[in-house]
């Protein structure tokens, strides 16, 4: 079987290179191009968002996540993806390395996360990186390291036999690697996390709360990635964090949130054409609280905030529900890329976009109509 072309890794040429850090592109509104080198990675959620994107972009369904210290020990990430291939893991951590985009003209029908590779390269820069990865037409695994030690980089790579000993080939020399039962796909393990930017370290809170960042992260893109099975577990632990199982969107959120919010949502799907955009959410009727607003929400299918949105939908439930409780709401909207704006923003991506106000007016009143409906029916008093 002849190896798929788009999975295989390129340097992007200089001129590419200028026109993306030029921003001569749309796409990069979408994106935290604006930062820079070195920037994206802040702390520990930032580095599993960006492996995930990853693992999503080399089609996985499962992804499994494991993590010590809050992702600053160890943070680990397994999917069955299309994996690397051996010639390119040389290649994955250097900066503008990508299977994503040869060209420019390639961004206009991009379906990927990525496509500017620099996630790996920063991190291996804060991080010492080691890639397990199985392409399906490769005979076993292989074994990439990218160690920073008192800033010399040594890279080696390991042939990985079925019975889980790895033994050293020649870099490069597939024959001396003898056939593993290893599935394909990749693991990439990120251990001591800033090890070399203690200032970076110290900015941070506790591993509980860089834990907690990990799991919303995870959270986030399993209920947008519903069909995708994703795992997250402390090391050593036999019981997961966070589990989600391969099913609908509703399915990812009841075993996010519990079984008693499967009960009380309410789906909406609408195409507007004279907004140009699509709207495809789960809220939370008016039978339904939370102590605080969960707010998920997708442009585009990138995860992003607005202050803006999540505010008129603040006030709107506050008209269907009691004093200081609050509802569940999963908003992804799909609009012309070039409508959306993101004003980048170290910890949040900050969303705004053509017609603000009447697509948030637009979506409070189907949420209104609907809360109401669901007010009539079951007899429930709102309190306004
Ligand atoms: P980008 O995603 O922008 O291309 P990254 O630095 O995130 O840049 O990754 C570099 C390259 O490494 C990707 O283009 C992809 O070819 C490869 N890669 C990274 N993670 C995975 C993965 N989990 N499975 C398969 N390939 C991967
Ligand atoms: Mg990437």
């Amino acid at each position: 079987m002849a190896e798929p072309q788009h999975i295989r890794i390129t340097k992007l040429d200089e001129v590419v290179i200028n026109k993306i850090a030029a921003g001569e592109c749309w796409l990069l509104t979408m994106t935290h191009s604006c930062l820079d080198f070195g920037q994206i990675i802040q702390r520990p959620a930032n580095a599993i968002k960006e492996l995930i994107e990853n693992s999503l972009d080399a089609g996985s369904t499962t992804i499994t996540i494991t993590v010590k210290d809050g992702g600053l020990k160890i943070l680990q990430i397994q999917d069955n993806g299309h994996g690397i291939n051996k010639d390119d893991l040389p290649l994955v951590c250097e900066r503008f390395a990508t299977s994503k985009i040869k060209q420019f003209e390639d961004l206009e029908t991009i379906d990927t996360y990525g496509f500017r590779g620099e996630a790996l390269a920063s991190i291996s820069h804060v991080a010492h990186v080691t890639i397990t990865t199985k392409t399906a037409d490769s005979p076993c695994a292989w074994k990439y390291a990218k160690m920073k030690k008192k800033k010399i980089l040594i890279f080696f790579i390991r042939a990985i036999y079925s019975d889980g000993i790895m033994v050293p080939a020649k870099a490069g020399g597939s024959s001396d690697a003898k056939p593993t039962a290893g599935n394909t796909g990749t693991q990439i393990m990120i251990e001591d996390l800033f090890f070399n930017v203690p200032i970076r370290k110290k900015a941070l809170k506790g591993s509980a709360e860089e834990y907690n960042k990990i799991i919303d992260i995870i959270t986030r893109y399993a209920i947008h990635n519903s069909s995708v099975a994703f795992t997250c577990k402390k090391v050593g632990s036999n019981s997961a964090d966070f589990r989600s199982i391969s099913g609908t969107t509703r399915d990812a959120i009841r075993q996010s949130y519990g079984p008693a919010i499967a009960k009380e949502l309410i789906d909406i799907f609408h195409t507007n054409t004279e907004l140009e955009f699509k709207l495809d959410a789960i809220v939370s009727n008016a039978n339904f609280k939370m102590k605080k607003m969960v707010f998920l929400l997708f442009i585009n299918h990138r995860s992003v905030e607005s202050s803006n949105i999540k505010r008129a939908l603040e006030n709107l439930y506050a008209a269907f529900l009691p004093k200081n409780s609050h509802a569940f709401c999963y908003i992804s909207l799909e609009m012309k890329p070039q409508n959306v704006d993101v004003n980048v923003h170290p910890t949040k991506k900050e969303v705004m976009f053509l017609n603000e106000d009447k697509v948030i007016e637009y979506l409070c009143e189907t949420i209104k109509e609907k809360l109401a409906n669901v007010n009539d029916s079951r007899m429930f008093t709102p309190a306004v």
